[in-house]
């Protein structure tokens, strides 16, 4: 391990005061505040106000935090059916800041944040990053895109509060990534996983070894990631790797990060409510089942949003975390339901891809699938790079690693799979969320 600040498991902080805070209290906090945010939806989104009326439901039917299940969903659709402003609870006068994410389909959708919502974004954000030990004297890189999209901001004003020295390097631009990782020694960097390795690929072309820079920790967000996805990045840099949740349509990132202990992520319930529901039925779901996460805003002036669905799979975790903490935790999001793809009736998630082909030596994380029909079949590509060794290696050992990898994405998917080998670098690489799927099936 690198030497410098390091985040002992135990270690108090005074900016994680509240992720202590007595259960009963915290429960009472939660009830108070979900019962004002319904209240001030009703008065001032129509959205909502009509969803309450269609159930006959009523402000004051919420006495406690399981009457969260009586109120309505919200959806991303309804973000979009109500761009650009539909849905905020505040007068433009009082909002201070607007950020919208890039949909795939269409416009985008936009939230909005008062000067208090700023604040708790903030504290959010400085609560996460000091739970794994960045504090005053570090030197954060931040390589999340400042602009529109939440991840820039976000960490940035987070690092700021705690005192750090922030780079907003953004996103982009590898090769002078490296440059600053070099000659800036961050001990911190904030990236979206696909982006860092990518990094970690053009840093080993051109023969630095990130093992041997200060950097010593990495916040990743903006995109599920596995747990063996985690041990390459954790390898090749010689980092501790966090998982940092968040969307933009609750807050942006901040709704929950990982402790030391890297199991499980605790959310700040303080702020977000989470409930863990049945995708096809909308039940919720015991403690410990795996669904569908929905949040709902605790504090959010501009812009509250009840039930929302995330479309993320995770469950909440049962017991307490060995650091202590009283909040609760979440199981890191590494699929989402919108991922799913349906292949020949079977459904498959991109994540069970990736976690085959980490299991390998000679391959790459970066792959893309390809989706075609032919005589009415769907066929599933999947085009994986390879090491330089493995590429330069003799025909015969290609053909090998791509049978096993055949015989393994069969057994784990329950699907026919072609693999194709491709060269080191020909898969277009992401400089934010990686696009893991080409979907050419249609009819
Ligand atoms: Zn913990």
């Amino acid at each position: 391990m690198k030497t410098g600040t390091q985040a002992t498991p135990h270690s108090f902080r005074p900016e994680c005061a509240l992720d202590y805070m007595p259960v009963q209290e915290l429960r009472q906090v939660q009830l108070n505040r979900l019962r004002a945010v319904v209240q001030r939806a009703w008065d001032r989104v129509p959205l909502f106000r009509s969803r309450m009326n269609e159930r006959g439901l009523l402000p004051e039917q919420i006495r406690s935090l399981s009457d969260a299940a009586k109120l309505p969903f919200t959806v991303k659709a309804d973000l979009r059916d109500t761009y650009p402003f539909g849905l905020f609870a505040a007068p433009m006068r009082e909002v201070v800041r607007l950020h919208a994410s890039s949909g795939t389909t269409g416009k985008p959708i936009v939230v909005a944040y008062t000067q208090e919502d700023l604040e708790i974004w903030t504290s959010v954000m400085a609560r996460a990053l000091a739970a794994c030990g960045v504090q005053e004297g570090d030197i954060v890189q931040n390589a999340f895109n400042y602009g529109l999209f939440t991840g820039g901001l976000g960490y940035h004003y987070g690092a700021e509060r705690l005192g750090a020295t922030v780079i907003p390097a953004s996103g982009g631009n590898t090769e002078r990534q490296i440059m600053i990782m070099r000659d800036f020694g961050p001990t911190v960097v904030f990236s979206t996983p696909t982006y860092f390795l990518h990094i970690v690929d053009r840093a080993e072309q051109l023969g630095v070894d990130l093992r041997e820079l200060p950097v010593r920790i990495g916040f990743f967000g903006a995109e599920p990631w596995t747990d063996a996805m985690r041990s390459r990045i954790e390898q090749a840099a010689g980092i501790k790797a966090y998982d940092l949740y968040g969307l933009s349509e609750i807050i942006g990132p901040g709704v929950s990060v990982e402790c030391p202990y890297q199991d499980g992520s605790h959310i700040f319930e303080d702020h977000f409510l989470a409930e863990i529901i049945d995708p096809e039925t909308g039940q919720v779901l015991p403690e410990g089942e795996e669904g569908e996460l929905v949040l709902t805003t605790l504090s959010k002036q501009a812009m509250p949003l009840i039930r929302y669905r995330t479309r993320d799979i995770s469950a909440l975790m049962p017991g307490t975390c060995a650091c202590g903490r009283t909040i609760r935790r979440m199981r890191r999001v590494e699929r989402r339901s919108d991922d799913m793809l349906i292949i020949r009736g079977v459904n498959v998630y991109p994540s069970q891809v990736e976690a085959v082909l980490l299991e390998f030596d000679g391959t790459q994380p970066h792959y893309q699938i390809i989706l075609t029909r032919e005589q009415d079949l769907d066929q599933m590509e999947v085009q994986v790079e390879v090491t330089q060794k493995i590429f330069s290696d003799k025909v015969a050992a290609m053909e090998v690693l791509q049978k096993k990898l055949s015989d393994a994405m069969r057994q784990v998917l329950q699907t026919r799979v072609q693999v194709t080998l491709v060269a080191p670098s020909t898969i277009q690489r992401s400089e934010g969320k990686a696009k893991r799927v080409i979907d050419r099936r249609k009819i």
